[in-house]
């Protein structure tokens, strides 16, 4: 395997798959198996997954909520996603822990950085759930963030597109998709990666990013082998 250590980040709004609200029991199944592929080869996965699907702090002020409370709210929202992921790994008979920045004790352990990457090692799959545990953050940055604190190879952010490219591809025919980029050209074209705090955070830690179709079957498993799959963002 080309990468021993991966965080996997995974949108909350993919869950929905084909509903409006909530998870879709197939998107939950279908991620868990591939999960399960890469987690079977020896790989060391942490995943990092969205609230989108259930709510989103920039939605809180239009509701008449605080911006700051909405945040918690989708804090909150991630973790009941982490929670369902969970199950479902297990179901496919993975050794899992969920580990959360809002301490929940009745429901998952706190983060402790020392104890995720312990966690890893004996080959426990980590979840971490509620982001960074902070307003104005997103789950973006707690990917990044969290793949640095566990010295992760690489960030590997599940999309439903193959990639980035230099426009968006589901509005524009004519969009190109790029192999290889580096972090400044990303910058210069101003492209869409993820946040830009969360991007910045990679650059300066020299983490590369991958841009991939987690829908497409298998390749989550052919990228972590080595294949070339998606866009790499690198130096
Ligand atoms: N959020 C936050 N701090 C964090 C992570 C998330 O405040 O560290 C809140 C924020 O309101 C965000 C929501 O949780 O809108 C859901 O996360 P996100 O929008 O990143 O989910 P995704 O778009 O990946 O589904």
């Amino acid at each position: 395997m080309k990468y021993k250590r991966i965080l996997l980040k995974l949108s909350g709004e993919a869950l929905l798959g084909k509903k409006k609200f909530g998870i879709d029991p197939d998107m939950l199944q279908l991620y868990a198996g591939e999960i399960k592929k890469v987690a079977e080869k020896g790989v060391q996965v942490a995943v990092v997954i969205g609230g989108g699907n259930i709510f989103r702090g920039e939605d809180a002020v239009e509701a008449g909520i605080d911006r700051a409370q909405g945040d918690y709210m989708g804090m909150l929202s991630t973790l009941m996603n982490a929670i369902a992921l969970q199950s479902a790994l297990e179901k496919e008979g993975l050794f899992t822990r969920l580990m959360s920045a809002i301490k929940i004790e009745e429901v998952c352990e706190p983060f402790i950085r020392r104890r995720a990457v312990r966690h890893l090692e004996k080959g426990r799959l980590v979840i971490f759930g509620a982001g960074l545990g902070s307003p104005y953050f997103t789950t973006d940055s707690a990917a990044s963030l969290r793949a640095i604190e566990i010295g992760a190879d690489v960030v590997l952010k599940g999309t439903r597109v193959d990639g980035i490219y230099n426009a968006d591809p589901e509005k524009d025919p004519m969009a190109i998709r790029y192999n290889n980029i580096s972090f400044d050209e990303v910058y210069k074209k101003g492209l869409n990666v993820m946040d830009m705090t969360a991007f910045t955070l990679c650059k300066e830690n020299e983490l590369p990013i991958i841009v991939f179709d987690m829908n497409k079957p298998d390749n989550l498993l052919r990228l972590v082998s080595g294949e070339e799959v998606g866009t790499l963002v690198t130096m």
